[in-house]
């Protein structure tokens, strides 16, 4: 008895382990992979892709909450979300954002070369810090703003939390969040990808059914199930409104907006799971409820 109790605590200490281990192997491992690898135009897809199999995987062997276990509709739509994110967001982020940026820098003669030379950590430090402020403000800015709030809404729409679903969103929302002035500066590709593969698994670790619970240090700097499982409450919108920080809780301690808790009931409104059509048109629906009345209003009474 006492035996399978130790037991199920060893597992719970591993598990609790899990997230900080992750970004220290991601690190180690960005540190020590040869060249080419880096210069691969899919190298970054790789780990990514890898690093959410992994936590895919943790959500069958230590669930959280058998309510939020995966199926096969919630599998697939996730999939269609990282494969819109890996291709079609990250084009038009790399051609409407990431190009004119790197052309107006070059017109500007801004140059960053001291930036390359700096030690590596400082390097990944430096990406994820000035890449995790923007997307704070973005991600406030979604939660004050009307327009704003539409494209992110259906994120906050999701009735259960997974490994995938920090891809999950109105594409406008995805590209808006994925904006960053990362290409203003020169740093080294090596740290960048290390930059958005410890982001990415921090990330990942905060949407995923796995019962893990960081220790205290982790939770201090980067976000946690806990942390964002209370941003996505069904409770009410007005509770949503804390833990910004997409993968950086720090931010959210620095600027007011850190609430300790957790969130089981996740969703807003009724709670009701949108389809992938339903998360597209979300922006427009004021749009399309006027449409709708116009019609009304114009066609014949049928008696
Ligand atoms: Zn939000
Ligand atoms: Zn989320």
């Amino acid at each position: 008895m006492s035996s399978s109790k130790g037991a199920i605590t060893m597992k719970q200490a591993i598990f609790d382990l899990l997230p900080p281990a992750s970004v220290a192997g991601i690190l180690v491992l960005w540190a020590v992979v040869p060249p080419w690898f880096v210069d691969q135009p899919w190298s970054l897809v790789v780990v990514t892709c890898a690093s959410l199999a992994f936590v895919q995987l943790l959500e069958f062997i230590h669930e959280r909450h058998p309510g939020w276990r995966i199926n096969r509709q919630e599998i697939l739509t996730d999939v269609f979300y990282v494969v819109l994110g890996s291709t079609v967001i990250q084009w038009l982020t790399t051609k409407l954002a990431e190009d004119p940026l790197t052309a107006l820098k070059h017109s500007l003669g801004i140059a960053t070369p001291w930036v390359a030379h700096l030690p590596y950590l400082v390097q990944v430090s430096f990406v994820i810090l000035l890449f995790e402020f923007g997307q704070y403000w973005m991600h406030r800015l979604m939660h004050n703003q009307a327009f704003f709030w539409s494209t992110h809404a259906p994120h906050h729409h999701l009735t259960q939390l997974n490994a995938m679903k920090g891809y999950v969103g109105n594409p406008l929302e995805l590209f808006l969040i994925s904006l960053g002035v990362i290409a203003l500066f020169d740093f080294q590709p090596v740290a960048v990808f290390a930059a958005f593969s410890v982001t990415g698994i921090v990330s990942i670790f905060a949407h995923a059914n796995v019962r893990a619970d960081p220790p205290r240090w982790y939770s201090f700097i980067f976000t946690t199930i806990r942390h964002h499982s209370l941003h996505h409450t069904a409770l009410s919108y007005e509770d949503t409104r804390c833990n910004y920080g997409c993968s950086i809780i720090l931010f959210d301690r620095i600027f007011g907006t850190y609430r300790d808790g957790e969130s089981e009931i996740v969703g807003q409104d009724e709670r009701v799971r949108l389809s992938i059509r339903q998360q597209f048109l979300f922006p427009l629906r004021p749009l399309l409820a006027m449409i709708h009345a116009k019609r009304q209003t114009a066609a014949p009474h049928s008696g």
